[in-house]
C-alpha cells in the first residue's frame, strides 16, 4: 500500500486510495486506473475488472457493462462525459474508453463504477501543441523480484504532462527463491539480491501474461503513477521474451517459429488488456501486430514513440551476443531496428516538424557503448543501436538537418548522459544529439562495474550510473531542456527519499 506519508508528498494531486490488494476478495478494481495516448483533443481511460487478480481476473465468463465519468475538476462534480462501456471475458474484462472532442492541454478526473464498487479517481492531460513547456518522465525496466516500484511514488507526486515507459513493464521469467545472487561478469566479481517472487513459470499463454501483468499491477506506487498522468508506451523485449527480434525468439532451438508466434500473440494481446492503448491487435491466423510506435506533441517537444521489436532484423554474432546472423551482416544496410515503413515514418516525421526539441523515444541505446580498449573491433551489445550500425548512420545523417533531436532509451538499467556525434565513434565530430538513459525502476545492474571501468573508453559519455534505482524527467521550454537523473535512496523502502543525482541542461553537454 501507498504510505500515508506519500499521499501528504503528493501535494495538490488527490487520489483515492485503493483498498489493499491483499482484501480484494470482492473489489473488482484491485489494478487500479490508467490514461494514456494525450491528443490535443483526446485521451484513453483504461481499468480492468479482476477480483481475484492473479488467477485470471476471477469475473464469470460473458459480457458485462462498466460506468466511467470523466470530470473537469478534482471533486467529481463537474461531469465532462459520462457513459457505458460494455466488456468481456475475450479482453480479460479490461476496459478502454478512447474519449474525443475534448480541450487541448487542460487536466481531467476520472472514475469508473461497477456493481457498488468505486475505482480509484484518476488525473489525466490531454496534449497541447502551443504550451509554453513541458514535464515528461522517462520510465523503464521494472523487474518485479529484483525490488520495489518506489521510483514511481516519486513521479506521481511530480505529476508530469506525460510519462514515457519504453518497455520492460514486466519481465517473462520464472519465478525464483529470493536471495543473494553472485556472478563473474565482464571480468568482475559482483552481487546482488532478489527479494520478492514472481508468480508461476516463465510467461508463455494468454494466462501466465494476464496473471503476470496483475501481479506487477498489484504494487501501489505504480498505480499511483497511471492514477496521476497519461503514459505512452511500448514493449521492449522482456513482455514477450528476452531479446526477441520480429518472429524470432531468443532461443529459436527452443521455440518453433509457430510457437514463438502463439506467444506473441499472447503477450500482445495481455500488453493491450493491461495498457491505455486505443488500439487492441490486428490478428490474422497466429501472426499478430500491435501499433505501438506513435507521435505525440507537448508544447515544444515532439516526441516520437519508436517500437524497436515488432519489425526487427535478428541481431548478429550468435547466441551470446545473441543473434543467429554472421558477424558480416553487420554492414548489410537492410538490417533495421524498425522495419522500412517505420523507419520512413520516422525521418518524414522528423523532417515535417516544427518542433523546438524533437524526441525519438528508442528502447536500447543509441549512442555507442564499447566495453574495451581502443585498438580492437570494439566489443559491443548487438541488441543495441551499436548491432545496427547502418541504420544508425542513417538517421543520425538525418538528426544532423533537424532541430534539437534528443533520443531517449532504456533497456540497459545504468543511467547515462550521452552525446551522439556525426561519427558516432568521434567525439571529436560534429555533435548532432543527446542521448538521455534512464537507469531502472527497479532492475539489476550486474554489468555496471564492466561499464565503468570501460568508461573512458567512450569519450561520448557525459554521465553513467547503474549503481542507482530510479527515473528521468524532462523539464522542457521553448528554449531550454533539462534532465534531471531521480534516484531512490533506499529502494527496499516503499517510502524512501528520491532525489535528484545530477541536473544537465543540453546547452552544457
Ligand atoms: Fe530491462
Ligand atoms: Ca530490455
Amino acid at each position: 500500500m501507498i504510505s500515508r506519508r506519500f499521499f501528504m508528498a503528493a501535494g495538490g494531486l488527490t487520489l483515492s486510495i485503493p483498498r489493499a490488494f491483499a482484501q480484494s476478495d470482492k473489489y473488482h478494481f484491485t489494478l487500479g486506473v490508467a490514461s494514456g495516448s494525450p491528443r490535443s483533443d483526446g485521451i484513453v481511460l483504461w481499468t480492468r475488472l479482476a477480483p481475484d487478480p492473479l488467477r485470471g481476473g476471477g469475473m464469470p465468463p460473458g459480457k458485462t457493462n462498466v460506468r466511467y465519468r470523466l470530470c473537469a475538476d478534482q471533486a467529481m462534480r463537474k461531469a465532462v462525459r459520462e457513459g457505458i462501456v460494455e466488456t468481456s471475458d475475450a479482453k480479460a474484462h479490461s476496459v478502454h474508453v478512447v474519449l474525443r472532442g475534448l480541450e487541448p492541454g487542460r487536466e481531467y478526473w476520472y472514475q469508473f463504477f461497477y456493481g457498488h464498487d468505486e475505482s480509484p479517481i484518476g488525473r489525466t492531460r490531454t496534449s497541447n501543441a502551443s504550451a509554453s513547456g513541458a514535464k515528461l518522465a522517462l520510465a523503464s525496466c521494472q523487474a518485479y523480484e529484483a525490488g520495489l516500484f518506489t521510483a514511481y511514488a516519486d513521479m506521481a507526486a511530480w505529476s508530469p504532462d506525460c510519462v514515457i515507459h519504453i518497455g520492460d513493464y514486466i519481465y517473462e521469467g520464472a519465478a525464483t527463491a529470493p536471495g543473494p545472487r553472485k556472478a563473474n561478469v565482464g571480468g568482475f566479481d559482483v552481487s546482488w539480491e532478489n527479494i520478492r517472487s514472481h508468480n508461476g513459470p516463465e510467461t508463455v499463454t494468454l494466462w501466465d501474461y494476464r496473471n503476470r501483468y496483475a501481479l506487477y499491477k498489484s504494487e501501489a506506487a505504480l498505480q499511483a503513477a497511471h492514477a496521476a498522468a497519461p503514459w505512452i508506451v511500448s514493449v521492449d523485449d522482456h513482455e514477450i521474451d528476452n531479446n526477441w527480434a520480429g518472429d524470432i525468439p531468443q532461443d529459436p532451438w527452443a521455440q518453433t517459429p509457430l510457437e514463438f508466434k502463439v506467444r506473441k500473440l499472447a503477450a500482445l494481446q495481455a500488453y493491450y488488456e493491461h495498457m491505455p492503448l486505443e488500439e487492441p491487435p490486428t490478428v490474422s491466423g497466429v501472426d499478430s501486430y500491435l501499433q505501438l510506435y506513435g507521435t505525440y506533441r507537448f508544447g515544444p517537444a515532439q516526441v516520437h514513440m519508436l517500437d524497436t521489436r515488432q519489425f526487427r532484423s535478428d541481431q548478429v554474432c550468435g547466441p551470446r551476443d545473441p543473434g543467429e546472423r554472421s558477424c558480416e551482416d553487420l554492414a548489410d544496410p537492410t538490417r533495421t531496428m524498425t522495419g522500412a515503413a517505420q523507419e520512413r515514418w520516422l525521418i518524414d516525421e522528423l523532417r515535417r516538424s516544427q518542433a523546438p526539441f524533437n524526441v525519438v523515444a528508442s528502447q536500447t541505446w543509441f549512442a555507442p557503448f564499447r566495453y574495451n580498449g581502443p585498438g580492437d573491433v570494439p566489443y559491443v551489445n548487438m541488441d543495441q543501436w551499436d548491432g545496427y550500425p547502418v541504420q544508425r548512420q542513417r538517421l543520425i545523417d538525418v538528426m544532423a538537418g533537424i532541430t534539437n533531436p534528443v533520443v531517449l532509451s532504456g533497456d540497459w538499467h545504468s543511467a547515462a548522459a550521452m552525446r551522439i556525434h556525426k561519427d558516432p565513434w568521434d567525439p571529436k565530430s560534429p555533435r548532432v544529439a543527446h542521448n538521455f538513459c534512464g537507469t531502472s525502476i527497479s532492475s539489476h545492474c550486474p554489468w555496471y562495474e564492466a561499464m565503468r571501468a570501460a568508461k573512458d573508453f567512450n569519450g561520448h559519455v557525459d554521465y553513467l550510473n547503474g549503481a542507482q534505482r530510479g527515473y528521468l524527467r524532462f523539464d522542457v521550454t521553448g528554449k531550454t531542456w533539462r534532465s534531471d537523473y531521480r534516484v531512490v535512496a533506499n529502494p527496499r523502502d516503499p517510502g524512501s527519499a528520491v532525489s535528484t543525482d545530477v541536473s544537465l541542461d543540453t546547452r552544457d553537454v
